[in-house]
């Protein structure tokens, strides 16, 4: 793809919105150290500038999910704490206490792991205890959790393991006010208060996701470990929408226009014709499907900004297109057509979509497939100046502002 050529379909990530985020999300946890989720390849939106950027605009913390993804944020160069927490038996244990991850243990099966790699690699590993707190998926239950303490002090002893942290994930949070997010409040508390009387010293407690970290600032503990929210989008509508708490959607996704043409009344639109015009009209072709991460359950309902208006797909996505109904306007082939972006140009949000698609947010800026290209906008930390003084200062002028130093090449 030369520079020039319109892009057939590529996700825009404003970096700076991404640090504005953070540094938001900071203000509303300022006790607490900050944890960047960035977990599948942060949502969708590249895992080392955001890592990066996060880390710029104040995180102390990464998070990732799996060995593999925290182990290539080492291999980036990347020197903060980073903890990963999804380990199965046989996983890269011994590069991971070589790479000084922290490491997630949930039970005595995954503590022999560990105190086994730590013993090959001669070093003391760091371990982070996790509590089954009332989610019912990984973490240790509270009947379990006065063993797995014991031991991992007695690996401590050894000098194998460091317990650094206490932690646990909700169930409920996006649902303010639900019951359990209290009820397992009250276990973690418990749990921790049980670990720290046998002696564990740890150095961060936290149980926080982005709704806790948003609308509950008793569950902040030490840190807190915001995903969604750092990427601009809401957990769930109950919670509230991004601007409700000062956050700005960082994906911006678009397609060139690759079709416009007149169709008469009663023609069928793409596969199975569950679309058909309804008079005389003109049909876009929006090339990008559920291969590029376009959910096809949004079929006949998902909505795009084309030449300033609204439209909604028309009929069924297709692995790599589908087709508007454009009521007879004739926007220039090649012209961009917005599928979500921050809103302000009237475009649709990762909100919208997820509504159309009968899903969250996460799944859309996730689902983005690897044919689409990530554009990092706003690399540069010295955007940010501009950006706080005046909200409205567009990508371009950011992107000015970058050039000045050395454009002495033009
Ligand atoms: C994904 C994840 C988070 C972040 O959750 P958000 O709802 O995106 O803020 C935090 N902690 C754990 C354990 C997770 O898996």
């Amino acid at each position: 793809m030369t520079e020039t050529a319109p892009p057939r379909v590529r996700a825009e990530i404003d970096l700076a919105a991404l640090r504005a985020n953070v540094r938001t999300l900071r203000a509303h946890a300022p006790t607490a150290a900050f944890m960047a989720v960035v977990k599948a390849d942060a949502y969708g939106h590249g895992m080392l500038p955001c890592a990066r950027a996060a880390l710029e605009a104040g995180a102390t913390w990464v998070g990732t999910a799996t060995p593999e993804e925290a182990l290539a944020l080492r291999a980036a160069g990347i020197d903060a704490p980073v903890m990963c927490w999804l380990w199965t038996p046989g996983g890269p244990w011994r590069e991971a206490v070589e790479a000084d991850l922290d490491i997630s243990v949930s039970g005595l099966w995954a503590l022999r792991e560990v105190t086994a790699a730590a013993r090959a690699a001669t070093r003391t590993a760091r371990v982070q205890l996790k509590a089954d707190t009332g989610l019912g998926r990984n973490g240790c239950m509270p009947d379990d959790w006065p063993e797995l303490i014991a031991a991992a002090l007695r690996a401590e002893a050894e000098g194998l393991v460091r317990v650094t942290g206490l932690w646990s994930h909700f169930a409920c949070a996006d649902e303010p006010g639900h019951p359990s997010i209290q009820a397992q409040l009250d276990v973690f508390r418990e749990m921790v208060a049980h670990a720290e009387e046998q002696g564990v010293r740890p150095e961060v407690r936290h149980i926080a996701n982005s709704p806790a970290t948003l609308t509950r600032p008793d569950t902040h503990f030490d840190l807190v470990r915001p995903g969604i929210a750092m990427y601009g989008i809401s957990p769930s509508p109950e919670v509230g929408a991004p601007q409700d708490f000062g956050l700005r959607p960082v994906m911006t996704l678009t397609a060139s226009l690759a079709s416009v043409k007149h169709a008469p009344a009663q023609h069928g639109v793409s596969y199975g014709h569950h679309y058909t015009t309804p008079g005389a009209t003109t049909l876009g072709l929006i090339p990008a499907g559920y291969g590029d991460g376009v959910p096809r359950h949004a079929s006949g309902t998902g909505p795009v900004l084309v030449d300033g208006k609204l439209r909604t797909v028309a009929g069924r996505i297709a692995m790599d297109q589908f087709v508007v109904d454009l009521g007879g306007d004739e926007p220039g082939i090649g012209s961009q057509a917005v599928l979500f972006g921050p809103g302000d140009r009237g475009e649709p949000t990762v909100e919208d979509w997820a509504r159309a698609a009968g899903t969250i947010g996460y799944e859309i800026v996730t689902r983005i497939g690897s044919r689409v290209p990530r554009v990092h906008m706003n690399v540069d930390l010295n955007v940010d100046l501009n950006v706080d003084m005046n909200v409205d200062m567009n990508v371009d002028m950011s992107v000015d502002v970058n050039k000045a130093p050395n454009s002495t090449d033009d």
